[in-house]
């Protein structure tokens, strides 16, 4: 779905449960609806012109000049000053001033607006003097050197007491991992991959206190259950779907051991995945977006993985399970489907709500699943499962380019998550800033709305929903 391919559909909708239509294998996997880029909420291009104090030279050149003489000056100043008193002394001193103002130059117009406080904007050494005189004696509390290169946003609405990631550069993700009395599979099951999805970090939660040794009706029979809530630290921290660095980590992995942040937490969850038996990672729709509680997995390659993932799916027992090309890399999902690790991901409603019901119904699918991998003894609940759906066209599930916005303004649906609905129905109006220019926004294809957008603020581009075909 939401592709240039217009040929007959490639897949089926379905109503019996635990049945996936036939699919070509050769094709493969792809995946995470919700993970599309979805801007962050901190990309209205109105916000930058506020900040704007400094007086704009426009041309490039000019700029090139302006530098150019004030490195003429500055050697100037200094030749004369050697001439009145040529020594190594006098030399090694102006060298040694230039430097010092240099680095504080440095720190006036860059390390004050990047790692104390992104409010203050330099335009000049006057507003520097200005500014501290604003801030009085706190500012001088945070000049100390120890906070000036810790990258840590000043305005950070959380202030990490808790936060628990001091040592970034090792990046252990933050887990507990439960040994069941027999040998059996190494199952792994993540949330927090974006930091603006909850249900998955409660739900998991929950197993974590389910699974205390303090508990013994809860204890694992076989296997060892590694639980992971947060990956994504400091997107969570941030509340948002990225982390510092604006990198989406489901389109990051494997990532580096030696790169920037998201990089390295890529890295981390890679080598967790490939260390694992089975691999579930749970999301939800984010702070934009809400989407019907499915479970999905990619068509891969190797029948075997491919059917127990399918069996996976269809045991989490939400209503919808979907089984897509496997084709798209940077997932989570693709370093399963590239270490032949069976893995399923899940999407629970979001609009960066925590839903009671998205959580207790995780807890549930992940019980369910490690009761049918033998870990647990659990008697399996009858089917929920509504529609199975396998489409292995390359790109399917590829979110970006699903519905995009005509225009930017505010978005008012006009269907609601899980209708019917036809290419062409009007799926909701964009209006201007008045409220009084109301752009349509059209349906691509007909099928089930299955992801909504639920923040009204939208650029033109962004993503209104996904309709999964029928
Ligand atoms: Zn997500």
């Amino acid at each position: 779905m939401c592709m240039e391919h217009s040929s007959s559909p490639a897949f089926i909708l379905t109503d019996a449960p635990h049945k996936s239509t036939k699919s070509d294998p050769r094709k493969t996997a792809t995946i995470d609806i919700i993970s599309g880029n979805e801007p962050t909420t901190s990309t209205l291009p109105l916000s930058r012109a506020t900040n704007t104090t400094m007086a704009d030279i426009q041309s490039k050149s000019l700029l090139y000049f302006k530098g150019f003489l004030f490195l003429m000056l500055g050697a100037a100043a200094a030749g004369l000053l050697l001439a009145e008193r040529p020594s190594i002394k006098v030399a090694a001193l102006l060298a040694l001033s230039i430097w010092a103002f240099a680095r504080t130059y440095y720190f006036a117009f860059y390390v004050i607006e990047h790692y104390i406080d992104s409010e203050f904007k330099f335009s000049g050494l006057g507003s520097l003097v200005s500014y501290l005189l604003r801030r009085g004696r706190s500012v001088s509390r945070e000049f100390a050197p120890d906070q000036s290169m810790t990258k840590k946003p000043a305005a950070m609405p959380h202030p990490p007491a808790a936060e628990p990631s001091a040592d970034r550069s090792a990046h252990a993700l933050q887990k507990k991992v439960f040994q069941g009395g027999q040998p059996g599979p190494n199952l792994l099951i993540t949330g927090g991959v974006h930091g603006d999805e909850f249900e998955a970090v409660a739900a998991l939660h929950r197993l974590i206190r389910r699974f205390r040794p303090s508990d013994p009706q809860q204890r694992l029979i076989k296997g060892s259950l590694t639980l992971v809530p947060v990956v994504n630290e400091s997107a969570y921290w941030r509340g948002d779907r990225t982390g510092e660095d604006q990198l989406d980590l489901a389109r990051t992995c494997p990532g580096r051991e030696d790169g920037v942040e998201t990089e390295r937490v890529a890295f981390a969850l890679s080598e967790l995945i490939q260390s694992a038996d089975f691999f579930i990672d749970l999301h939800s729709g984010g702070t934009t977006m809400a989407v019907v509680p499915m479970t999905g997995y990619t068509l891969h390659a190797n029948a075997d993985v491919r059917e127990q993932q399918r069996r996976m799916a269809s045991a989490f027992n939400l209503p919808v399970v979907w089984g897509a090309s496997a084709n798209l890399e940077g997932r989570s999902l693709s370093v399963a489907r590239d270490a032949n690790t069976p893995a399923i991901y899940a999407e629970f409603m979001g609009s960066g709500l925590c839903d009671s019901a998205g959580v207790a119904a995780y807890e549930e699918g992940c019980l369910n699943v490690m009761a049918m991998l033998g870990m647990l003894e659990r008697e399996l609940p009858a089917s929920r499962v509504q529609h199975v759906v396998e489409d292995p066209r390359p790109g399917a599930g590829h979110m970006q380019v699903c519905n995009p916005s005509p225009v930017s303004g505010f978005f008012t649906p006009n269907v609601n998550l899980g209708d019917e609905i036809q290419a062409g129905d009007l799926l909701g109006v964009v209006a201007d800033l008045l409220g009084e220019q109301q752009t349509p926004a059209l349906a691509d294809q007909s099928g089930l709305v299955l992801v909504l957008r639920t923040f009204s603020r939208v650029l033109k581009g962004d993503c209104l929903g996904v309709i999964l075909e029928s």
